[in-house]
């Protein structure tokens, strides 16, 4: 559904993209993170249409962005971080006008605004002035102007930032519903809980690259080694620590618990297990310890330093 190769974009001489690739399946969500400047909202502009790429190529929903960015345009949804909306118009006009630009039948566009308006708890706010939004508020609307025309792809750039706890979450869910009805999604977060919630893929974008990329999964397992496991006894562990230390990688213990690594849990467990039982020490309980997306982010981003480098534009500076 999506497809990007070697993405490059220069702003002057900056090189703000410098050789993005990637791909989204329909049913996929792929979370861009990475520092402030990154470059993560520029790819998603070029992905959108709205940014023309200086060098590489990308096809949105079966389109060049570059041959076809008009076509491109109407075919994705697309929440920037600061949504420009008008501010003079209520939230109901201004959706049936965006409706309009994206070619919808007017009642359609009446029944997909009243049903998001609902969903994202606007209805009763529906005929104020957008001026009197709060930020949240505007956020909402721009989600749904994103979600009006019911794209096949969505690029979602921050989507929660400015919403209390309930709102993110019924956001969150609904991103979710769009993954399970086969749209194609691109989010920028700099929350990783929300990217642990909702990616299938995740892309950590530094400096103009993407310097680190997989599922969750592989991307802790690559970057924390392999899963940490705790056993803890009822009992001091006196001799099973040195007996357990020929079986797996100790890390650390203690008098009544014990951490260890293993690349085969489904082996080593088991028989782990049998030896504390043969030996006469009981178990509380034997877990995998949780690690998170945001320590295996920050050791991406400590570990991957590119030099920055600003070179000649290949390309013409084309602007959006
Ligand atoms: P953030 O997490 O802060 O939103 P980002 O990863 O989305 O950051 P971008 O907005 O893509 O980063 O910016 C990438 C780099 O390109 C930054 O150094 C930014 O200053 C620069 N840049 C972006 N847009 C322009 C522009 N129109 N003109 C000049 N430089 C720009």
């Amino acid at each position: 559904m999506i497809e990007a190769s070697d993405l490059h974009k220069y702003f002057g001489q900056f090189h703000a993209v410098r050789g993005i690739s990637l791909q989204v399946a329909a049913g996929q969500v792929l979370a861009l993170l990475g520092p402030n400047g990154a470059g993560k909202t520029t790819t998603v502009r070029m992905l959108s249409a709205i940014l023309k790429p200086n060098r590489g190529s990308a096809r949105v929903a079966g389109h060049d962005v570059t041959v076809e960015p008009q076509v491109v345009r109407h075919k994705v949804g697309l929440l920037t971080e600061y949504p420009g909306l008008y501010a003079r118009m209520t939230a109901v006009d201004y959706l049936l006008f965006f409706g309009e630009l994206q070619g919808l039948h007017r009642s359609e566009s009446a029944a997909r605004a009243a049903d998001l308006l609902k969903r994202f708890d606007l209805w009763a706010a529906r005929d104020r002035k957008l001026d009197g939004y709060s930020k949240g508020m505007k956020q909402k609307v721009a989600l749904i102007r994103a979600m009006l025309h019911d794209p096949d792809v969505l690029f979602l750039d921050e989507p929660t930032t400015a919403m209390d706890p309930q709102s993110a979450r019924t956001v969150r869910d609904a991103i979710a519903d769009l993954r399970d009805s086969r749209r194609a999604i691109v989010l920028c977060t700099h929350n990783l809980t929300e990217a642990e919630a909702l990616a299938d893929y995740i892309a950590v974008v530094r400096d103009g690259q993407i310097v680190a990329e997989g599922t969750e999964y592989q991307l802790t397992k690559q970057l924390l080694g392999d899963p940490l496991w705790e056993v803890r006894t009822t009992r001091v562990l006196n001799g099973e620590v040195a007996d357990i230390g020929r079986m797996v990688q100790i890390e650390d213990y203690g008098d009544t618990w014990l951490r260890y690594r293993t690349s085969q849990p489904e082996e080593t467990n088991p028989s782990l297990l049998r030896r504390l039982h043969t030996a006469g020490t009981p178990v509380v309980s034997l877990s995998e310890v949780p690690r998170s997306l945001e320590s295996v982010y920050l050791r991406i981003i400590g570990e991957t330093q590119p030099e920055r480098m600003a070179g000649v534009p290949d390309g013409e500076e084309v602007p959006a």
